[in-house]
Parts: C-alpha cells; structure tokens; sequence
C-alpha cells in the first residue's frame, strides 16, 4: 500500500483565503480590522520563523498585527505589565505569546494573565475548560488544525480508535479532548506508557507528537491508518523531520501528513481563525 498525502499546505491556503474573505466583508460593513498583539520574548531562531511566518499570514488575511519583539533579558514583571497594557487596549483583539519563553519566565502564569477572550493560542485554562466542557470558543490551534486535516480525507471517522503519542498541554492533551468531539476514541500514550507499539499497532488513527525524530516506526502502523504528524525536528544535516518515519510509514498507512507541509500551517491558519473570533467577544 502506498499512502495519499494530507496536503496541509493546501487545505491551509483555501482556509487563510475564507478568513480573509471574512475579513474583507468585516470591514466593507465599517468593522475595524481584528488587531493581534505578537510577543517575542528572546533571539530563539526557531521561534523567529514561527512569528515571521504568523505574522506573514496576519498580513495577507487583513489582520492588523502589532509586533512586541523583547529581548531574552526581559523581567517576567516586565512581560506581565506588557500583557496587562494589551488587555486593556481596545485596538488588540488578540494576544500571543510565542512559547517557549526564556527559562526565568513562567510561561502558565504569563499564559494565565492573558483574557481569556483574547486567548488566540487556546491555552487559557478557561477556553481549555470550555473545550473539556465541549463548547469550544477559543480552541488550542494544532489540534484543531489537526481535525481539519482529518475530515480532509472524506473517511468516516465515527467510532475509529486514534493513539496519540504523547500528552503536553499544547498539543496530546488537547487533540484528546478534540478527537471526543467528532466520535473518535482516543488513547493518549506518553514518556511512562511503556511498550509504545502495542498501542501504534491498534491504531486506526495515528497523531504523532512527541518531538524525537521518526520516533514512530513505520511497521508498527496498521495497514490502511490515517497519519498526522505533528513533530517537527531538525537534523544534524539541517533537514527538517516529524516524529513518525515517513517512507515505511507510508508504505502502510492510508493517508499520511508531510512533514514540512502537514500540520504546521494549518496551526497557523487557524491561529488566524481564532484572531478572528478575539475581534467578535461581546464586549466589541
Ligand atoms: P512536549 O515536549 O511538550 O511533549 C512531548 C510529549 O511526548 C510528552 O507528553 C512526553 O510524555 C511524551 N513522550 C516523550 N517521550 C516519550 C516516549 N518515549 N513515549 C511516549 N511518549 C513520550 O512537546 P510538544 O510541545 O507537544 O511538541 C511535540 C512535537 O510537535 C515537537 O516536535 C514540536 O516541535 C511539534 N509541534 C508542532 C506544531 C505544529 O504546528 N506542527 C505545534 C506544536 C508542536
């Protein structure tokens, strides 16, 4: 067997088009544009081409980005102060605080001062709640992403059991808690489950999100399964790789997502989606 592509390059594109499309109808109605704060804590190269390519997207949908680029030596004081000033400002709609922020900052309780209607990352313990509660609002991107990945496929997904390999606040927890919602049964796999290929091996679903390279082996996936990976690494040679190994994974699997190409822009799009619904909170 031999797999069909997720293009989430392309499924992104059609989704940043529709929101640019709500954007320009917002503001022909005499709507302000949505304004989203982008905080950069710190000289990280990788986190610079994650904001570039954020900031990238704000710029073609229409949403008015405001950059808060600090250096590395910047007080957590400090970053509280510039989240509470962004509160309050009428002209941001939403805030993002790109992760990992220096060691000398507690990124939940600089997460946890942002409003929870300005939450564009999901993270905010009461759009979580919401999520668990199934009334998403603000939803965590990449697992969201992820599900739009999935229905991409056209498979019937109801009763499919999916593994997720592993359980951070961000990604494994969330797209648990995501799955639910659309009648998959998820098992969450993590660094103490102990025999990983057990689990890969009933998976008719696999969300890979560990952060090791190719750590998913391909002969452990079951014939005909769908594949999202979510891991991006680099290597030594400067390549970039997921966390399943894509070539033999592809030899079985039904569908599987590239990596680069899969997951990593649809988290970005629907970023945008949620900076979008910042812009409509009650109190506009
Ligand atoms: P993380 O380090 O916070 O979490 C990794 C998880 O993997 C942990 O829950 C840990 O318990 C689990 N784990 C570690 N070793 C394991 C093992 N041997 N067996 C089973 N589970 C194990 O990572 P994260 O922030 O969730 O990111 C995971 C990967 O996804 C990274 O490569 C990251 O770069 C990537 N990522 C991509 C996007 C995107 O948009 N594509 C977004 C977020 C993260």
């Amino acid at each position: 067997m031999s797999a069909k592509l997720i293009d989430g390059k392309a499924i992104a594109a059609e989704l940043r088009q529709s929101l640019k499309q709500q954007v320009t109808e917002r503001t022909a109605a005499g709507k302000a544009a949505p304004g989203l704060a982008v905080v950069l804590v710190g000289d990280s190269a990788a986190s610079a081409v994650y904001v570039r390519n954020k900031r990238k997207a704000c710029a073609e949908i229409g949403i008015e980005s405001f950059a808060y680029d600090l250096p590395d030596s910047t007080g957590q004081s400090e970053l509280i102060a510039l989240i509470d000033e962004l509160n309050g400002r009428d002209d941001i709609d939403g805030i993002l605080v790109q992760l990992p922020l220096p060691k000398h900052i507690d990124d939940d309780t600089v997460l946890d001062r942002i409003r929870a209607d300005k939450d564009v990352d999901g993270f905010h313990p009461e759009n979580i709640g919401k999520l668990l509660q199934r009334r998403p609002t603000l939803r965590p991107c990449t697992p969201w992403g992820s599900i739009d990945l999935l229905k991409s496929t056209g498979e019937d997904l109801t009763g499919m059991h999916a593994v997720i390999v592993g359980a951070s606040s961000i990604v494994g927890r969330p797209m648990a808690l995501e799955l639910l919602l659309i009648g998959v049964t998820p098992t969450i796999c993590h660094s103490r489950s102990g025999d990983l290929e057990r689990y890969v091996r009933e998976a008719d679903i696999v969300i890979a999100a560990v952060g090791i390279p190719e750590f998913v082996k391909g002969s452990w996936i079951k014939p005909g399964a769908i594949i999202i990976d979510v891991g991006i690494n680099r290597t030594d040679d400067g390549k970039l790789v997921g966390d399943v190994e894509f070539e033999a994974a592809s030899q079985r699997a039904g569908w599987i997502t590239p990596v680069p190409g899969g997951v990593g822009p649809m988290t970005v799009a629907k970023l945008m989606q949620n900076a979008i619904t910042t812009a409509d909170r009650p109190n506009q």
